[in-house]
C-alpha cells in the first residue's frame, strides 16, 4: 500500500526550473534551490516571474562567498553600498514580493555568519551562492503593489491599489 502511495507521489511531483533555481511546490509552498555561485536576487526574481508571484514571502538558508549590502540614509535618502568578498553561511534571508513601478520587485534582508562567528546583517542587494541555496516562498493570492514616497525615498505599500 506504501508503495502505490509513493508512486502516485512522485508522478505528481512538478519540478519546475529557471534561470539558476529549480524548484517544486507542495502545498502552498514552493521549494527554491539556486544553483551554485549563482546570483539570488536574479534567481528569486527570475523564479517569481516565472510563476507569476506578485505577492508573497521568502525565507532561507544557504551560503554565500560575495554579498552587496545596503544602508539607507534617510537625511540623504540614498543607498550606500558595502560589497563583502568572503565565505559566509546564510543564517536567515528573510524578505517579500511586490510590485515596483509594473515590476516583479524582491525586499530581501539576510543575516550573514562568518568564518569567526559573528554576524553581518543588512538590506540585501545581491548575493552570489557558495554551497547551498535554499528557499522557502508562500505567495499570497494577490498583487500588492508599493509606490515610491519621495518625500522619505523608499517605495511603500499601497494598500488602495
Ligand atoms: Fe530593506
Amino acid at each position: 500500500m506504501l508503495l502505490v502511495l509513493n508512486a502516485t507521489f512522485t508522478m505528481n511531483a512538478q519540478i519546475l526550473q529557471g534561470s539558476h533555481w529549480t524548484a517544486r511546490k507542495v502545498d502552498d509552498v514552493y521549494i527554491v534551490s539556486v544553483q551554485d555561485k549563482s546570483s539570488i536576487s536574479e534567481a528569486l526574481t527570475d523564479f517569481a516571474v516565472s510563476q507569476k508571484i506578485q505577492a508573497g514571502e521568502v525565507t532561507g538558508i544557504g551560503a554565500v562567498n560575495e554579498a552587496t549590502l545596503r544602508f539607507f540614509n534617510p537625511a540623504t535618502k540614498e543607498y550606500a553600498d558595502k560589497v563583502f568578498n568572503e565565505q559566509m553561511e546564510i543564517s536567515n534571508l528573510s524578505g517579500n514580493i511586490a510590485v515596483e513601478e509594473g515590476k516583479t520587485f524582491l525586499h530581501l534582508h539576510i543575516t550573514l555568519g562568518r568564518r569567526d562567528y559573528t554576524a553581518l546583517a543588512g538590506h540585501l542587494l545581491d548575493a552570489k551562492t557558495r554551497g547551498a541555496g535554499e528557499f522557502f516562498v508562500r505567495p499570497v493570492n494577490a498583487k500588492m503593489i508599493k509606490v515610491k514616497n519621495n518625500d522619505i525615498g523608499l517605495y511603500f505599500y499601497d494598500f488602495s491599489k
